[in-house]
C-alpha cells in the first residue's frame, strides 16, 4: 500500500490518503503535547510505543466484537485503518475521578465512580473542547439519537473489556477517552487507545502509568510508556490479541 497525500495533521498524529479506497494511514508521531497544546515536547519512540498499545487494543476490541478503523500495523509506528467519517466527540468514560472532573466538580481524586461516568466533550481545540449533552450533541446535529445511545453503549462495552484486561496486569483503568465514526451508517471505533488518552494507575503502588507523568513531570515519561507498553503486551504472549476470558 502506497502512502499518499497528507490528509490532516493532528498534535502527535497525521493521517494521510492512500492508493487503496477507503483506507488510511495514520502516521503516530513522536510529538507529545498537554494543556491544549501549551506543553510539548518530541520524545524518540513516543509514537510507536503508542501505536503498539493503540494495535493491540484495537485488535483485542475487534476480537471481542467491537468495530473499529484498526485493519493492520505497517510498520511500528504506521496503522492501516478503514477510512471514517469522523464524529468531533471525544467520549470520556470515568471509573475513578481524576483529572478534569476533580477540578470542575466536588469529587475527591480516588473516589471509585459505580456505575462507570460518561462525558461527551466537542471536539474542538479553537473552543477548548467544551463539555456537552445529549440535547446540545443532538442540536448541534453531531449525532443522532439512536447513533447517541450506541456510541454510549459502545464506550461501556469498551470499559468492561479494557478494565478486565488491565485489571489481569495489575493496572487500574481510571479514565480514558475514545472517539468514534461513522463507516457507512455503522459506528466504529476510530483515532487511538494509548498511554495519552487513558489514565493507568497501577494497583499496588498508585503510581501514574500515562501522561500525567508528562503534564505533572512525575517522572521519565519514556521509561514509564516502556514499562507500560512491556506489561500491556506482554500478556498476550504471541503479540496476538487474546479474546476476553
Ligand atoms: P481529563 O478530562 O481528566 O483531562 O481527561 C480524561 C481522560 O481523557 C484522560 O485519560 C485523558 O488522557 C483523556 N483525554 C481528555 N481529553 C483528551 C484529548 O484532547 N486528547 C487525548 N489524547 N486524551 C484526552
Amino acid at each position: 500500500m502506497k502512502q499518499k497525500k497528507l490528509l490532516y495533521a493532528g498534535k502527535a498524529k497525521s493521517v494521510y490518503r492512500t492508493d487503496t479506497k477507503d483506507t488510511l494511514i495514520v502516521e503516530f508521531r513522536d510529538d507529545i503535547t498537554a494543556f491544549d497544546g501549551g506543553k510539548k515536547d518530541v520524545l524518540k519512540n513516543k509514537g510507536s510505543y503508542n501505536a503498539g498499545v493503540s494495535a493491540f487494543f484495537f485488535e483485542y476490541l475487534n476480537n471481542n466484537g467491537v468495530k473499529t478503523h484498526f485493519i493492520r500495523m505497517l510498520d511500528s509506528s504506521h496503522m492501516a485503518v478503514h477510512r471514517l467519517d469522523m464524529i468531533p466527540l471525544e467520549v470520556i468514560v470515568r471509573n475513578i475521578a481524576a483529572g478534569s472532573i476533580v477540578r470542575n466538580y466536588p469529587f475527591k481524586e480516588g473516589t471509585k465512580l459505580s456505575p462507570p461516568v460518561i462525558v461527551i466533550d466537542f471536539k474542538d481545540d479553537s473552543r477548548h473542547d467544551p463539555m456537552l449533552n445529549d440535547d446540545l450533541i443532538v442540536a448541534l446535529k453531531l449525532a443522532t439519537p439512536a447513533e447517541l445511545r450506541k456510541i454510549k453503549k459502545i464506550a461501556l462495552e469498551v470499559n468492561s473489556l479494557l478494565s478486565a484486561f488491565l485489571a489481569k496486569q495489575g493496572i487500574t483503568l481510571v479514565d480514558f477517552k475514545i472517539e468514534f465514526g461513522r463507516r457507512g451508517n455503522v459506528i466504529c471505533l476510530g483515532d487511538e487507545i494509548s498511554m495519552d488518552s487513558m489514565r493507568l494507575w497501577d494497583k499496588k503502588s498508585g503510581e501514574s502509568l500515562d501522561k500525567d507523568v508528562y503534564r505533572f513531570d512525575k517522572g521519565d515519561v519514556m521509561q514509564t510508556y516502556n514499562a507500560v507498553t512491556q506489561r500491556i503486551l506482554k500478556k498476550s504472549g504471541s503479540g496476538r490479541s487474546p479474546k476476553r476470558t
